[in-house]
């Protein structure tokens, strides 16, 4: 049906109504967490020397959900770990809450693509590995660990061992463990890549669904154009290797996110206009549970809506 609408017929991406200028209005009068400025990296190898990522600059608010996108080998998972701390970078600054991020560390919480859960502790262990790493008794960690695990309707998998789990099951786990250490931002490199459609699909409204209830700033990689304009706030567009800031969306779809708007005009616009920059320079199976979500105000005090 989406075919009917001409692209000239689509109103500009740019056009927000009333309600998500406001919302962007808001967003932006929270503090920063992130900031990066002029970073770059170049990788040297024994052939020489690759620049990776040049000059880019962005901000994230708090609680915003920022999606980075671009071309593959642009070097969105080399900006996604020098943000983690893992990788360094040759030029410029990476600010978290105004320090620089030099190392890995529990301020930041990490999701990659592989399920990085370990095999051999159970799926109630995983989750309280990295409580118990920082410093919390092993009763208050289960604790915690538990009410985690409902949060994402895992609570009766608790005893299981990952390779019990589905692929979607495995990732949401890794989202609670990463969470569990209530990092400021959560940095996610192509979480969903491995999972198929449907679960895919079901996970990003899990994650929306978590994401809106706690506080937390989530830099989200992926090269799924969909899964950008359904989940992010702004949406960083980065060009072919070397990865340069081509364009910060501001993504004019209203919130809350459904699964229903992905034939609207301004989900339709956005994504138009980010296959145009893309492309410019480059050739489930679990059950939902409602209640899931409704003991989360006790982990984490949310102050304002990001409704
Ligand atoms: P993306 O995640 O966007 O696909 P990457 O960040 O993985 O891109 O890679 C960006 C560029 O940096 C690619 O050209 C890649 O070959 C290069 N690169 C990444 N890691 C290294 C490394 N450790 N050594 C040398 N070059 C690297
Ligand atoms: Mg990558």
């Amino acid at each position: 049906m989406n075919m009917m609408l001409a692209p000239r017929s689509l109103p500009s991406y740019l056009d927000q109504s009333a309600a998500v200028r406001a919302r962007f209005a808001r967003l932006k009068a929270r503090e920063v967490i992130l900031r990066v400025e002029h970073l770059s990296k170049a990788f040297t190898t024994r052939k020489g020397s690759t620049l990776a990522l040049n000059d880019i600059s962005f901000e994230t608010h708090r609680r915003e959900f920022l999606c980075v996108v671009g071309p593959s080998g642009c070097g969105k998972s080399t900006l996604v770990r020098i943000l983690a701390g893992l990788e360094e970078h040759s030029d410029g600054d990476v600010l978290l809450q105004g320090k620089p991020v030099t190392a890995p560390g529990s301020d930041r919480g990490m999701v990659f693509q592989g399920y990085t859960l370990f095999p051999w502790l159970t799926v109630k262990k995983n989750v309280m590995f990295g409580l118990e790493v920082n410093g919390k008794g092993k009763h208050e960690a289960e604790t915690q660990a538990l009410q985690w695990l409902q949060l994402v309707g895992l609570a009766k998998f608790a005893e299981s061992y990952p390779h019990q789990l589905s692929g979607g099951m495995k990732q949401r786990v890794a989202i609670v463990r990463a969470l569990a250490n209530q990092p400021r931002i959560l940095l996610m490199d192509e979480p969903f890549g491995a999972l198929d459609a449907q679960t895919r699909a079901r996970m990003q409204a899990h994650l929306l669904e978590i994401w809106r209830q706690i506080d937390i700033t989530i830099v989200f990689i992926t090269h799924d154009l969909d899964e950008a304009i359904f989940l992010a706030d702004r949406i960083l567009v980065l060009s072919a290797h070397p990865g340069e800031v081509q364009e910060l969306i501001e993504v004019p779809v209203p919130h809350p996110r459904s699964s229903a708007q992905f034939i609207t005009p301004e989900f339709l616009s956005t994504k138009a206009r980010l296959e145009e920059l893309i492309h410019k320079g480059t050739a489930h199976g679990e059950e939902e549970d409602a209640d899931t979500y409704h003991m989360v105000a006790r982990l984490t005090d949310v102050a304002d809506s990001v409704d």
